[in-house]
């Protein structure tokens, strides 16, 4: 005798996209994001279609109880986007993109990665600001800031972002820009992924031809003479003028003397983002270094097409690593502050660890403070450490390099910290911390549109009344 299998104690979702739960053959593949530290198994992965297939599925979940993650390119450092027994809203397939050349504005899908929106925007020599690894979720980049290879010049992701669409808690779809739940506008540029679910973002659109890059590495002893060219310099630069500072060991790159691959360098590329070629600035800087006896172990000069700028280091930050990252701002890059990098920058544990400085100010700084929720417009210089190894190399050691690095930067390091870099295990003060000035307003926001926080798996802002 056959039985009729037992009616399901809960409808299932009901969306129009894929349901994957436990036992799919897609379920490893769509439940791993890309720090391999993070290896949670949620219920339901939802790969929602278009916003009203994300209320459907967000409906669901909040009426059968189960709490709710937002997926867009799973690149979360401390693994936000996926969670234990819960359902992730997994926005992946909603990764269109369309450009008006003429309007100059792009509409981009909430599950987009940045390659997405660089190669269609710059089929028409367009372009918006945004992150440095083209294989990063535009999602999540957008909604902490957007630092990247241009922002000096055009200023953050956050800063050319016209328009948000929205799927409340409560369900609703909204339409969030200056003129339209303007509040809702002001959180969702820096705020983070606790207002909702965006499934689309609409951007400005900016001419960009090809960048000019001389990427430079230096010896450990000659970064201390790097280090203060690039703090005397970069206040006062040109915004097309990007100079940033990356410890790490020598990768195996085609320009790179093979004895020296693997070794502890210091990478200081220079850019020109601007008509011409920056030759004058860039081989400028390059000549006072030599004046002062400094010249680089390694260097590639040249025009780069902005696609194939963005994708220069995808590899070296690719999928499958174990990663711990800690991040904040240097107060000043003090001589002292400098010893302590160079100390710690010549000891980095792993193949793939980096102690990094960028150079902020330029068009971020020309932003009001209060503008955005990004508060940490006059803020010079982030500084990352980021330990990144392989799954055969050991945790502890690794874990050990970035703590000690960290603790020994603790005197140099200014308030807050951007929440998008690191974060690896902040608590609920150091969340705070992080959003600074802006934390009581952006509680109030919170609390209007997501009173039950049902957006937790962030660097989370609560409601008021929560936790008070
Ligand atoms: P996910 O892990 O998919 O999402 C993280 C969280 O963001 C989600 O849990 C959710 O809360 C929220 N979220 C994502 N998409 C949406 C959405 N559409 N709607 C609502 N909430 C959403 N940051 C920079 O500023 N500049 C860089 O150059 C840069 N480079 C990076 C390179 C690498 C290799 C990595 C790993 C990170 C980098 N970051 C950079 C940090 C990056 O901005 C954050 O990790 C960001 O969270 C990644 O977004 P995602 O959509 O891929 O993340």
């Amino acid at each position: 005798m056959t039985r009729a299998p037992a009616a399901p104690t809960t409808p299932g979702p009901g969306i129009a996209g894929v349901v994957i739960t436990p036992g799919h053959p897609d379920y490893d593949t769509s439940r791993t994001i890309w720090n391999r530290m993070i290896d949670r198994r949620p219920s339901h992965i939802l790969r929602c279609v278009d916003a009203e297939d994300v209320c459907r599925g967000l409906g669901w979940a909040r009426a059968t109880g189960r709490e709710v993650t937002v997926r867009g390119g799973g690149h979360s450092i401390p693994g936000h986007s996926v969670i234990d027994d819960g359902v992730v809203i997994d926005l992946s397939d909603i990764n269109g993109v369309f450009v008006d050349p003429v309007a100059r504005i792009a509409r981009v899908g909430g599950g987009c990665l940045l390659g997405d929106l660089d190669r269609a925007t710059q089929a028409h020599g367009l372009m918006t600001p945004a992150g440095a690894i083209s294989h990063t979720g535009v999602g999540g980049l957008t909604l902490g800031g957007g630092l990247g290879w241009t922002m000096r010049r055009f200023g953050l992701t956050i800063d050319n972002l016209l328009a948000a669409e929205v799927v409340t808690a409560a369900g609703e779809v909204l339409r969030a820009s200056a003129t339209e739940h303007p509040d809702l506008f002001w959180a969702l540029r820096g705020g983070g992924g606790n207002f909702g679910v965006v499934t689309e973002f609409e951007f400005a659109l900016h001419e960009l031809g090809p960048v000019h890059l001389a990427a430079n590495a230096f010896e450990v002893h000659d970064a201390p003479v790097v280090l203060r060219a690039m703090r005397d310099r970069m206040p006062t630069a040109p915004d097309e003028l990007v100079w940033s500072a990356f410890f790490r060991r020598l990768p195996d790159w085609p320009w790179a003397p093979r004895a020296r691959v693997g070794e502890p360098v210091l990478l200081a590329p220079l850019a020109w983002v601007g008509d011409g070629d920056g030759r004058d600035h860039i081989d400028g800087i390059l000549a006072d270094l030599a004046r002062l006896g400094v010249r680089p172990l390694a260097t590639g000069h040249g025009p780069i097409p902005y696609v194939e700028l963005q994708q220069l280091n995808d590899e070296l930050n690719g999928h499958g690593h174990r990663n711990y990252h800690k991040s904040a701002f240097l107060r000043d890059l003090t001589d002292d502050t400098i010893d302590v990098l160079c100390a710690r920058g010549g000891v980095i544990a792993s193949a793939n660890s980096q102690l990094e400085v960028l150079s902020m100010g330029g068009a971020i700084s020309r932003t009001a403070p209060d503008a955005t929720a990004f508060p940490h417009r006059t803020e010079l210089w982030p500084v990352n450490v980021c330990g990144i190894w392989r799954p055969d190399e050991d945790d502890a050691t690794n874990v050990a390099w970035v703590k000690d690095t960290f603790a020994a930067l603790r005197p140099h390091l200014g308030p807050g910290s951007y929440h998008n870099f690191g974060g690896s295990d902040a608590d609920e003060a150091e969340t705070k911390d992080g959003f600074g000035r802006t934390w009581t307003r952006l509680r109030e926001v919170k609390t209007r549109y997501d009173p039950d926080n049902v957006f937790r798996h962030c660097a989370n802002i609560p409601p008021l009344g929560e936790g008070d």
